[in-house]
C-alpha cells in the first residue's frame, strides 16, 4: 500500500478524542478541500509502497489498542485496507477508518469503525459525495462535518434533521480553521440544542500532528 506515513499521537477528532493511537496515512486523494490540512498526503507519489504485513509490524512496536488509518483518502486503496484491517484486528486492535465520504463506505470489512466525512458546500466538494453513505452508516460509525460558516452550519443541520442523522449514528460538528472559531460553532450547537457532538481538534491544542 501506498504509506505516507506511519506516527503515534492523540486522537483529536471522533468521539474516541484525547485516546492515544497510531495513525497510518495514507497517500494519495481524489478530492481537493478548501480547508486541507494534509495536502501534501493527497500525491500517490508523495508515498512509499510498504506491504500490509510490514504495515502491522510497525505497528506492534507499541501496546496501543487503537489504529486510525486515515489519508488522503484511504477507499482509493481499499483491497489493501481490509487486509490492513484484517491483520490488525488478529492483533486484537480496533480499527477506526476515516474516509472523506466520497467513495461507498460498504466495500469495508464490518470490523473497522467507520468515520464518515460529509462534504460541505464550504469544502468546494460537495458535489462528490457519495450520498448513499449516509444510509449505511451504523450506530458504531461517526458522521463528520467540517464547517468553514454559518452557511454550512445550517446546511448541515438542515441534513442531519432531513436524514434522521443523529438518532442512527454519532454526529460530529467540526470548525474548519481559521474561517470558523470553535466557541462560535459550540455556542450555536447550544443555542439550536443540536444533539451532534463538538468535533475539537485536540492534538492541534496539543501541537502534535
Ligand atoms: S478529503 Fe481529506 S485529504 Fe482529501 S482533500 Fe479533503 S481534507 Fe484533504
Amino acid at each position: 500500500m501506498q504509506v505516507f506515513e506511519i506516527f503515534r499521537s492523540i486522537q483529536g477528532e471522533t468521539s474516541r478524542a484525547g485516546l492515544p493511537m497510531w495513525f497510518v496515512r495514507l497517500a494519495g486523494c481524489d478530492l481537493a478541500c478548501t480547508y486541507c490540512d494534509t495536502p501534501a498526503a493527497r500525491d500517490p507519489a508523495a508515498g512509499r509502497e510498504v506491504s500490509v504485513a510490514d504495515v502491522a509490524v510497525a505497528v506492534s512496536a507499541s501496546a496501543l489498542p487503537w489504529v486510525a488509518i486515515t489519508g488522503g483518502e484511504p477507499l482509493l486503496q481499499a483491497a489493501e485496507v481490509n487486509a490492513l484491517v484484517a491483520a490488525l484486528a488478529a492483533q486484537g486492535r480496533g480499527v477506526l477508518v476515516e474516509t472523506s465520504g466520497a467513495h461507498p463506505i460498504d466495500v469495508l470489512d464490518p470490523r473497522a469503525v467507520r468515520i464518515v466525512d460529509v462534504k460541505t458546500p464550504g469544502s468546494g466538494m460537495a458535489d462528490r459525495m457519495h450520498w448513499r453513505n449516509l444510509d449505511l452508516v451504523a450506530e458504531r460509525d461517526e458522521v463528520k462535518f467540517v464547517l468553514t460558516g454559518r452557511e454550512d452550519y445550517e446546511w448541515a443541520r438542515g441534513l442531519v434533521s432531513r436524514r434522521r442523522l443523529a438518532a442512527r449514528t454519532t454526529v460530529l460538528f467540526g470548525s474548519a480553521a481559521p474561517c470558523l472559531e470553535p466557541r462560535t460553532l459550540a455556542e450555536w450547537i447550544l443555542a439550536d440544542a443540536l444533539p451532534v457532538r463538538l468535533n475539537f481538534q485536540v492534538h492541534k491544542m496539543l501541537g502534535l500532528r
